[in-house]
């Protein structure tokens, strides 16, 4: 497979030169990899899925193989190349009979590694209805059709898992403010809608997840990348690309879908998380490991953190901390200490935070135990 890595030679070359500037080699925020981490949850695999991006064979500006090596760098385990069915300013120089060839193209520069590719295609209309992509489909030549409806259908014919894209693009919503009109409500009742992205690209919306929770839609977070991953959320300074993550009992595309299917998501986005909280609290709790130490009036707990994400904990237990106030960071990928004052001797006590950065709904924050013995 083809990577970018500098050649052996080049670095020997570049040692010798004395030129020290190989920054993509170097740890960014105390890590020595660019790659998404969180833990599994019991029962599940955490997948970190990427289900929204666009190559040159719509409007974006890099070959489908570039998707791959981006994802592969990132880490992820699965992504679907989801150029617009309607929009093709590239046509004339390159024509695109065949609206399945960005999946296979990326199919192709994947089959080397363990990431999954899933053949998707955005199906681009005005508001209303909007964008909507349809992933896990059969065939993309057969969802080109005039009538929106059709589409759908077809989509529901090839068994697609179907969301709703951007809904709070200001573009088509001035205000910003994702709502339902008609044709949606239409769309969910004859279950041809099947999630909603609450993130895209580089913007959130409070009112995409309610009408998610609402609606019981799956809840998505995708790059919807047109350029480089690297440039649009400054990977190399830290950043990180929007993925959904998806809770699922194997790692394959089967798999995949029915965690989609059944809404087992969460979304990582901008050190946020957002989801259900039957999946939420076990994914933070999962990525904290807490050890003891030291004196039974006050207790030293050391949290290693695991996960991409720095947590900020809000204390809801009764005992205060002899080292932080009530709200703390817990960094990502470090181990954090805190003094807790029992004031009486024991062995055995519970703390509660609040996860302020985390959400199970709009303003809701998800709460984590922490039980020491
Ligand atoms: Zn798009």
């Amino acid at each position: 497979m083809k990577r970018f890595f500098l050649p052996r030679t080049w670095i020997l070359l570049t040692l010798l030169l004395g030129i020290s500037n190989l920054s993509a080699q170097e740890p960014v925020h105390g890590r020595s990899d660019r790659t998404i981490q969180f833990p599994d949850i019991p029962g599940y695999r955490t997948l970190k899925c990427d289900l929204h991006m666009h190559t040159v064979l719509s409007d974006g500006s890099v070959w489908p193989n570039i998707r791959v090596e981006e994802a592969l760098r990132d880490g992820l385990d699965a992504i679907s190349i989801t150029d617009h069915i309607e929009y093709q300013p590239h046509l004339e120089d390159i024509p695109h009979p065949d609206r399945n060839r960005g999946y296979e193209l990326a199919r192709w520069a994947a089959k080397e590694s363990d990431l999954l590719v899933i053949n998707g295609v955005e199906i681009t209309r005005d508001m209303p209805p909007g964008h909507f992509n349809a992933i896990f489909i059969e065939d993309a030549n057969r969802l080109i059709q005039d009538d929106v409806m059709k589409v759908f259908r077809e989509a529901r014919k090839q068994d697609a898992f179907v969301f709703w894209n951007h809904p709070h693009w200001r573009a088509q919503i001035p205000s910003g403010v994702a709502a339902l009109q008609e044709i949606h409500h239409e769309l969910i009742s004859e279950g041809l809608i099947n999630g909603i992205e609450i993130y895209n690209e580089y913007t959130y919306s409070d009112e995409a997840l309610q009408i998610g929770l609402d609606h019981n839609l799956t809840l998505l977070g995708t790059s919807d990348i047109h350029v480089l991953i690297d440039w649009q959320f400054d990977v190399p300074g830290g950043g990180h690309r929007p993925v959904t993550l998806a809770f699922a009992t194997e790692k394959s595309t089967a798999g995949i879908k029915e965690a989609l299917q059944n809404r087992r998501t969460a979304v990582w986005f901008d050190n946020t998380l957002v989801g259900n909280a039957e999946y939420l609290v076990p994914l933070i709790q999962q990525s904290l490991i807490v050890e003891r130490e030291g004196d039974p009036r006050v207790h030293t707990l050391l949290i290693d953190n695991l996960s991409d994400a720095t947590y900020l904990l809000k204390n809801l237990s009764g005992y205060t901390f002899h080292d932080q106030a009530s709200v703390f960071m817990v960094k990502a990928h470090e181990k954090t200490r805190i003094w807790v004052k029992t004031v009486e001797s024991t062995d055995s006590f519970q703390l509660r935070f609040a996860v302020l950065n985390a959400f199970t709904a709009p303003g809701k924050h998800p709460e984590i135990e922490i039980v020491v013995e």
